[in-house]
């Protein structure tokens, strides 16, 4: 194994799967046998997971909540994503802790980095749920930052798309994708990986990023076992 403890990001407009909003359980099903197929490999993972697919600060903005009310329901939308994978992962057997950002005491322990890092040294997979606790911020800057917090060797982005490219390649079939890219470069060539705060916060902490298709079955595994044609290393 290439890597020892991973955090994955996983966005909550992936769980959608075929649906308009909310869950699919079979999106659900999926993640957790790729989960399930790198945790017996014996690695240390810890998961962040967004709410996108819930509410998003930004759009009850637009709809005349109050930005910092949106935020924090969209924080809400992300323990309610949480707390369905937990329970994904628990029915097939993994161990799992939640911990949250914001106090939800009834459901979710507090974020507590000791306690987080020693969740993992016994095996238990980590969700951390609520973002960071704060308003203005992404479940990306979550990711970075979590990541940082617990020694991650890597953030494991999973999305819809298989990597990082030189152009949008939905609309421009030419586009080629990197299979790895510095972060300078990444500044440079102005490309889109996560947004600036999450994507600096892993820059001035030489925390590497991996963008890579969750939707393909064997991915995960691929990348934590060092396959470099899988995703974009961003380094
Ligand atoms: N959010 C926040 N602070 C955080 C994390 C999330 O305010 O630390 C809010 C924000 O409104 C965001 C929403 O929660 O839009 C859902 O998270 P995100 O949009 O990152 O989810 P994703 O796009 O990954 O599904």
């Amino acid at each position: 194994m290439k890597y020892k403890r991973i955090l994955l990001k996983l966005s909550g407009e992936a769980l959608m799967g075929n649906k308009q909003y909310g869950i699919d359980p079979h999106r659900l099903e999926q993640y957790v046998n790729e989960i399930k197929n790198v945790k017996e490999e014996g690695l240390e993972i810890a998961i962040v997971i967004g709410g996108g697919n819930i509410f998003r600060g930004v759009e009850g903005e637009s709809a005349g909540i109050d930005r910092v009310q949106g935020d924090y329901m969209g924080m809400l939308a992300t323990v309610i994503n949480a707390m369905a994978l937990q329970s994904a992962l628990e029915k097939s057997g993994l161990f799992t802790r939640l911990m949250s950002g914001i106090k939800i005491e009834e459901v979710c322990e507090p974020f507590i980095k000791r306690r987080a890092v020693r969740h993992l040294e016994k095996g238990r997979i980590v969700i951390f749920g609520a973002g960071i606790g704060n308003p203005y911020f992404t479940t990306d800057s979550t990711a970075s930052l979590r990541a940082i917090e617990i020694g991650a060797d890597v953030v494991l982005k999973g999305t819809r798309v298989d990597g990082v490219y030189t152009e949008d390649p939905e609309k421009n079939p030419e586009a080629r994708k990197f299979n790895k890219i510095t972060f300078q470069e990444v500044y440079k060539k102005g490309l889109k990986v996560m947004d600036m705060t999450a994507f600096t916060l892993c820059h001035e902490n030489n925390l590497p990023i991996i963008v890579f298709d969750m939707n393909k079955p064997g991915n995960l595994n691929e990348i934590v076992k060092g396959n470099e044609e899988v995703g974009t290393l961003i380094y």
